[in-house]
């Protein structure tokens, strides 16, 4: 770990006559976080990673990141977004546990809403040209209402303490873009899947459904099967929160203003994912029914034109290709793990 950052006044760092921009990335010993600071060091960024571990893993991050095992919501979080000249700060890092939200919403709003206020804070008193990428949730901040595919000026409908704090970060980065100028993209996420993803995640289903395969397990569907979710694969996600923080960005303030909906625009539902995970492993298990869990949605999947228009974003990797994708890696990482016990 490294405390002691050189105090730079410049935007980024000089080495030799080359600028060198630099990005934090929070979470990024996470599965969404690791890839997005893999993403920032292949564009030529220096990037420092905080994480608390709490559900990410050190092993994730990558070696030429700088690792900071720290809480954002501490004073040493905030110092380092003081002192480290950034370019960008990519949030990733959260409590995103649905059902702990509601078990503890103080938490939950401890890490989502105070400990993104720890960074703005920082940030707009002495890093005030810096950009924030946040990262919310297209699947949770619309709730049942939203009649899909949800575009982002749609009502909001937290139906979780989760959601509420994530809605409620979204307003403050309006708020600070308003009255500091801290500018600040959003990017409401689908269901993101892919490598490296744990189980407890928004799309943990892809990775439980990956190892009950490798088990050759049942898999366990809830209610009838024809809920349907918006799968996007990790690859896409850390190309929109590339472009989020190097696109110039729409000027106007609000809360949807500088938010885009990160997903695929197709809803698929659980059954169709249990089938094509299937082909994609060449196995067949059963599928068993589970009781409707309750509050959850019945559809969800949103708009994507204005990630397209304002950032020239696109989704590239379709559901069976990504499935496929995934499903290796999830095999490979047993074939490991077995091989490093034996
Ligand atoms: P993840 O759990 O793998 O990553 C979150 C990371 O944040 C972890 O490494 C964890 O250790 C770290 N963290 C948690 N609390 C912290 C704290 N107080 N201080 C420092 N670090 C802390 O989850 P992910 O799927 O990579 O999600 C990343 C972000 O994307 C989250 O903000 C999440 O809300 C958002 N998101 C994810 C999805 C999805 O489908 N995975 C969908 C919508 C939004």
């Amino acid at each position: 770990m490294r405390w002691q950052l050189p105090v730079n006044q410049g935007r980024s760092f000089e080495k030799g006559t080359q600028v060198v921009p630099r990005a934090l990335v929070t979470g990024g010993a996470g599965f969404i976080g690791s890839h997005v600071a893999d993403r920032f060091l292949a564009g030529g960024y220096e990037v420092d990673v905080i994480d608390n571990l709490s559900s990410g893993r050190r092993e994730n991050v990558p070696g030429a990141a700088t690792f900071y095992e720290l809480d954002v919501g501490s004073p040493e979080a905030a110092d380092i977004v003081r002192r480290g000249s950034f370019d960008v700060i990519v949030h990733l890092a959260a409590q995103m546990d649905v059902r702990k939200s509601v078990a503890d919403p103080a938490y939950d709003a401890k890490v989502n809403i105070l400990g993104t206020l720890n960074l703005l804070e920082a940030a707009r008193k002495e890093a005030p040209r810096c950009r924030i990428v946040f990262t919310s949730t297209g699947g949770a901040v619309y709730g049942t209402f939203a009649n899909p595919p949800t575009v982002e000026t749609h009502s909001k409908e937290p139906e979780s303490p989760y959601a509420v704090s994530k809605l409620s970060a979204e307003y403050y980065l309006a708020y600070y873009f308003q009255l500091y100028g801290l500018e600040s993209a959003v990017l409401r996420f689908g269901n993101v899947y892919g490598p490296r993803q744990d189980p407890h995640g928004e799309a943990g289903v892809v990775s439980i459904f990956c190892n009950r395969l490798l088990d050759g397990r049942a898999l366990t569907v809830f209610g009838d099967g024809l809920q349907t979710r918006d799968y996007i694969h990790v690859a896409d996600v850390i190309e929109a929160a590339w472009l989020a923080a190097t696109r110039t960005l729409p000027d106007d303030s609000g809360l949807d203003a500088r938010a885009f909906n990160i997903g695929t625009a197709i809803g698929t539902s659980v059954l169709d994912l249990a089938s094509q995970l299937q082909r994609a492993a060449g196995t067949n298990v059963p599928i068993e029914f589970a009781p409707k869990r309750p509050g959850e949605q019945q559809e969800s999947f949103i708009a994507i034109g204005k990630a397209s228009q304002v950032l020239g974003w696109v989704p590239r990797i379709d559901l069976a290709e990504g499935l496929a994708n995934t499903y290796k890696w999830f095999a490979a990482r047993r074939l490991t793990e077995a091989t490093g016990r034996s």
